[in-house]
């Protein structure tokens, strides 16, 4: 299996763009036989120094997803939740990973709210003493709001103003999204808001109703769209990807706006 990861941006964004096209970094499916399996499908091979900030930390993927961003570096990821590899395999594979000085675990996705298990797997992975952070797109805050106190850090993803959330996403619950964003400001013990923007997408409006979305957050960071040939909407598939002279306009909305504004990927 080759997973297009990006959530992600959510994290989800940025190992997608790191691992496209690049079947040597590809990802472990495990689809182990038998019951006990962990909520982790896939992880990367590679430990990642860009996942988790300051951090050489393991990456570990859920499936499943209830977004529908034609933009999506990760399709394989989407759709139902699934459940994945064994927790001895688990084990073995974190185990691994801290032989080789990893002290940190990523969970992203697909979206790992969308597992009901997700705590399970977050009190494994302290256990072993990774420090954690999760990848989130902010749909489930009643699950956020119990993995809270097992993660050290949260990235959740600002698609867009409100306003267009539904017809970017396909989720039109946008109460959730200010529900996990007010959660992670004043509970989470360090988050990031971020947006992966998309030229023809954020113009003016939307960037205006972005600043006014996330103003007061701890921590903003802006990041470039990398378009690819597998995106699941051919029209984001001709995109071009974001410029640094966007970048560097659209942060002069921000600037002011946020504790901390960081820009990533130019
Ligand atoms: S469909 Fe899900 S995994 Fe893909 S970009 Fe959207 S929120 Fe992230």
């Amino acid at each position: 299996m080759v997973m297009e990861s990006g959530r992600s941006g959510r994290g989800a964004d940025s190992a997608a763009a790191r691992t496209q096209g690049d079947d040597s970094t590809a990802q472990e499916a495990l689809a182990s036989a038998g019951g006990g399996r962990s909520p982790v499908y896939g992880y990367l091979r590679r430990p990642s120094m860009v996942d988790y900030p300051g951090q050489l930390a393991v990456v570990l993927f859920t499936a499943g997803c209830n977004f529908r961003c034609g933009f999506c570096h990760n399709p394989e990821l989407t759709g139902q939740p699934r459940l994945g590899m064994s927790w001895p395999r688990l084990e073995q594979a974190c185990d691994t990973m801290a032989a080789n000085w990893v002290d940190a675990a990523v969970v992203t996705g697909g979206e790992p709210t969308m597992i009901c298990s997700l705590p399970e797997l977050l009190v494994f992975l302290r256990a072993r003493g990774f420090r954690v952070k999760l990848d989130t797109n902010g749909s489930n805050p009643d699950l956020l709001a119990r993995c809270l106190p097992l993660l050290d850090y949260v990235a959740m993803d600002i698609k867009t103003g409100l306003s267009e959330y539904a017809a970017l996403t396909g989720f039109a619950d946008t109460g959730k999204l200010r529900d996990s964003m007010q959660l992670l400001r004043y509970h989470a013990p360090d988050y990031e808001l971020r947006t992966t923007l998309i030229e023809p997408i954020h113009g003016p409006a939307q960037l205006q109703e972005l600043a006014d979305m996330v103003r007061g957050a701890h921590r903003y960071v802006l990041q470039p769209f990398v378009p690819g040939a597998a995106l699941p909407d051919p029209e984001y598939r001709a995109y071009p990807r974001t410029s640094p002279q966007f970048l560097l306009r659209a942060r002069e909305v921000f600037e002011g706006s946020v504790d901390e504004l960081v820009t990533r990927g130019t």
